[in-house]
């Protein structure tokens, strides 16, 4: 690995989403900014407020009269985590970016250890919860279940326990700001970019008041989302299926064919015809519901519709004049 060379100055953007954090956003802010200070950093600070209702907005705005490196985005509504990250790339103009939550349950502190990995050479340094404790058993086993099944299906192998929070490279985050896809499965993305990564391991921090937006229910179907993203093996498996009862069907109606020249009709087959049609019919519609399923994913895709919208931008790139949902055309535009 050769290091990096940094002898140009070097600018890092920090993106944070938030999402209803009026509880951490208070003591977010100066411990980041006192890392900032502590380490000789020179950083951006972009918090993506990703449609809060509570006072989130006005408590990042009260601070941004105080710290000028603050530039506040405000999407028009909720739009997801996955959604605000991508609102946070597109703002983005450091060398490095690093991602974080906003409920300082990725400590800042461990952003120097990101940095050190990055000048080392490395184009992502991704952080690791050193454990899984604080999940809960059921949660750890299908977490575990989820990964097993998706590295099988999919051609895009993720790492475990691998999140959001991390640094890239300017070079990771233009290759990520290039996928505009709307079902974004983060690890996924992170993970078909490639480049040379390594990790870091980190104790994830109790919530700082609030609560996560994450239930298991919205886990789940994150889970889904993602194999749906990331591999079209459910696809193969109705085929392979189809053609297994196809064959089964055509050796039982052989068998049947040669049992009535030989032996004659005996007690008419009630049974296994209504076996065989409920069967069939039960799985040409699963097999139906698995195709409407990467064809609703082709709908959302090809109305285009833009990623996400802006409502306001406070800070430097607010007084540039940018605002409202050109910021994404212009910037697509940069980018092609
Ligand atoms: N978040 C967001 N939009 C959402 C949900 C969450 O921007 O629709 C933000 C949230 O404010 C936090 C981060 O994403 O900064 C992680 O969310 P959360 O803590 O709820 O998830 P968990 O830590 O439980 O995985
Ligand atoms: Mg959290």
């Amino acid at each position: 690995m050769t290091p990096r060379d940094l002898r140009e100055p070097t600018l890092i953007s920090i993106v944070i989403p938030v999402f209803n954090e009026e509880a951490s956003v208070d003591t977010l802010i100066p411990r980041l900014f006192s890392l900032f200070g502590r380490e000789g950093l020179t950083a951006d600070v972009i918090f993506v407020d990703d449609g809060s209702k509570d006072a989130t907005w006005d408590k990042l705005v009260a601070w941004s009269t105080r710290y000028p490196a603050l530039t506040l985005v405000s999407l028009s509504r909720n739009f997801g985590k996955e959604v605000a990250i991508a609102a946070g790339l597109d703002m983005a103009e450091g060398d490095a970016v690093i991602l974080m939550d906003g409920d300082l349950q990725h400590p800042p502190e461990v952003i120097p250890s990101f940095l050190a990995r990055w000048r080392e050479g490395y184009d992502i340094a991704y952080g690791v919860r050193r454990t899984r404790e604080q999940d809960g058993a059921f949660r750890r086993a299908m977490s575990r279940a989820f990964y097993r099944v998706f590295n099988s299906v999919s051609n895009t192998p993720i790492t475990p326990d691998a999140g959001d929070f991390r640094l890239m490279d300017r070079k990771v985050v233009d290759a990520i700001r290039r996928m505009r896809e709307r079902a974004r499965f983060m690890k996924g993305i992170y993970s078909w970019v490639g480049f040379k990564s390594t990790a870091v391991e980190f104790d994830v921090a109790e919530r700082q008041g609030g609560k996560s937006s994450f239930s298991s229910g919205r886990l789940f179907a994150l889970a889904f989302d993602g194999i749906l993203s990331f591999s079209t093996a459910p696809l193969r498996v109705a085929m392979y299926t189809g053609a297994a009862i196809a064959f089964a069907a055509l050796a039982l109606g052989g068998f049947y064919l040669v049992r009535t020249l030989l032996l004659g009709i005996d007690v008419p087959g009630y049974a296994s015809i209504i076996v065989s049609v409920l069967a069939l019919s039960g799985f040409s519609m699963l097999q139906l519901g698995l195709m409407g399923l990467y064809l609703g994913r082709i709908y959302e895709e090809v109305k285009a519709r833009p990623l996400y919208l802006v409502r306001e931008v406070v800070g430097k790139k607010g007084a540039e004049g940018i605002s409202g949902a050109d910021t994404n055309v212009t910037r697509l535009k940069n980018l092609v």
